[in-house]
């Protein structure tokens, strides 16, 4: 059986469903979310979703991050409560030669409106008193924060459901081809989906995705490993470089970074070195119990930005794809429903095109 949709999103996480709901505001489309696993199979239910700024640089993706986490608030009252706290976001530092770097990173975010601080010690201490006295100092920004992922992604489906946007799941798509100017796209669940336009948010899969168009999409995956401990009495009231304690208690904590493809494997040494790391920056917790772990897969573009935008060469498909989609996923849903529905964006998207990776002659 065919059916027809002005609009199919491969991919049913952060970003996916946020641009589903973003574009089902404008209640003028039929949209179709295909997804091969559950809406949290991918990156977004195995993160540490820290909605994090100040001190993502260059200033220019800071300055998109901190749009991103200026929508929060409002997103929240749109499609519920998301669990978003701006807790202020701390960046530890042990080495007093790090503090000439701060003070950089302090000057560079000002020029984009991102305020950071750079405390000393004892500052640190007063705003944290968990945190080692062997620390230097730290940045601190009261711009960053945290959101529950979980909450995020199904107030976005719930929040596009009433829209009316369809959803199938464990229903991966096989193929994607071009015919008389619309997508004909199977998946396993042998319908052939017929859309007007495609949107490939496929996170670390979409290298794959964009095969399928015989398009080459140069992102990299990246094993992140985070352990979790037993729910402990509030004591950490910041978003921290490392950690955050969670609502009910319990603390994660990790930031490892590992090129192993799509194993989700969790491994000793991560996890022992993840531990050492927590204590080093909160000795406190050398009496806490580890109760899990877990791993996710992160999808890097080669140069470490998002990949945002048309597709160069295929004519009405897009990809949003990029690392810290917690934190950018509602403006990324806003700027995408821009361009879909207008042809352009009140941000320009020029430095996160697909277009920057393309050789001269690929150009078009
Ligand atoms: C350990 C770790 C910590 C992180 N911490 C943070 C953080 O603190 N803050 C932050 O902002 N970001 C963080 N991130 C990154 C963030 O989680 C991701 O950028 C975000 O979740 C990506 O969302 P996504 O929707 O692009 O991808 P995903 O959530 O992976 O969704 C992609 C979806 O596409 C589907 N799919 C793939 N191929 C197909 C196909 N062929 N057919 C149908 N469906 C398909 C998958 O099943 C999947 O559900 C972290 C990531 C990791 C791993």
């Amino acid at each position: 059986m065919t059916k027809y949709y002005d609009i199919v999103i491969i991919g049913c996480g952060v970003i996916g469903s946020s641009i589903a709901y973003h574009l089902s505001e404008q209640k003028q489309k039929d949209i179709l979310v295909v997804d091969k696993g559950f809406p949290l199979s991918g990156t977004s239910g195995s993160t540490q979703a820290w909605v994090w700024v100040h001190n993502k640089t260059p200033s220019w993706y800071g300055e998109l991050s901190m749009y991103s986490a200026e929508l929060y608030p409002f997103l929240g009252k749109k499609i519920g409560d998301v669990e978003y706290k701006r807790t202020g976001g701390i960046a530890p530092f042990f080495n007093e030669s790090e503090r000439e770097q701060a003070l950089k990173l302090a000057e560079a975010q000002a020029a984009v409106g991102i305020k950071v601080d750079v405390l000393n010690r004892d500052q640190v201490l007063q705003k944290e008193p968990s945190l080692s006295p062997s620390i230097a100092g730290a940045t601190y920004s009261d711009i960053d924060g945290n959101v529950n992922p979980f909450r995020l992604v199904e107030l976005y489906i719930k929040a596009a459901q009433r829209n009316h946007v369809q959803f199938t799941f464990y229903n991966p798509v096989l193929d994607i081809k071009k015919e008389k100017g619309l997508f004909k796209i199977l998946t396993k669940k042998e319908e052939t989906i017929t859309a007007d336009k495609v949107i490939v948010a496929g996170g670390p899969w979409t290298k794959e995705i964009g095969e399928m168009m015989g398009v080459h999409i140069p992102v990299k995956q990246v094993r992140g490993q985070i352990i979790v401990t037993e729910p402990l009495a509030p004591f950490l009231t910041h978003t921290i470089g490392g950690m955050r304690q969670a609502e009910n208690g319990e603390v994660l904590i990790g930031y490892s970074k590992e090129e192993v493809g799509y194993d989700r494997r969790t491994t000793l040494d991560v996890i022992q070195e993840t531990a050492r790391m927590a204590v080093d920056y909160v000795p406190a917790l050398d009496k806490a119990n580890v109760v899990r772990s877990f791993s996710g897969i992160r999808v890097i573009p080669k140069d470490g930005f998002p990949i945002v935008g048309t597709i160069p060469g295929v004519q009405n498909a897009f990809i949003a794809t990029m690392h810290s989609g917690i934190t950018l996923s509602p403006l990324i849903g806003t700027l995408m429903t821009e361009l879909l529905m207008e042809g352009e964006t009140s941000i320009d998207l020029g430095r996160l095109s697909l277009r920057r990776f393309m050789k001269a002659s690929e150009k078009i």
